[in-house]
């Protein structure tokens, strides 16, 4: 929701802390497709026919840092979480393998 500080409160990634964030345009927002209309918020997708998602600039307005976001359904997000947990205990585990073998090698 939007506020009366001008904006909505929201993750900073420059500041890692909530803070009042503003929609605007970026032109890097329209480089990535071919004859869009110029616009804000536009609908992409990339490559895969389910993952579309709400594309948007934002501008932090304490340190005025500038990025693009993009809002995906709830249900995208938890699935990457759950991949990203996958892969990072394959490579705990592959890592810890190649510690072990290490210390083979060293006895
Ligand atoms: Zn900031």
């Amino acid at each position: 929701m939007a506020d009366r500080q001008g904006g909505t409160q929201k993750w900073c990634p420059n500041c890692a802390a909530v803070t009042v964030v503003k929609a605007i345009v970026i032109e890097a927002a329209h480089t990535l497709t071919i004859d869009e209309p110029l616009m804000q918020r536009v609908i992409y997708r990339i490559g895969k026919e389910e993952v579309h998602y709400f594309r948007r600039g934002q501008q932090c307005q304490d340190c005025f840092h500038e990025w693009l976001s993009a809002e995906v359904p709830e249900g995208l997000i938890r699935e990457l979480v759950d991949l990203k947990d996958r892969i990072d205990t394959q490579n705990a585990e592959a890592s810890s393998k190649q510690s072990e073998n290490r210390n083979l090698r060293l006895v």
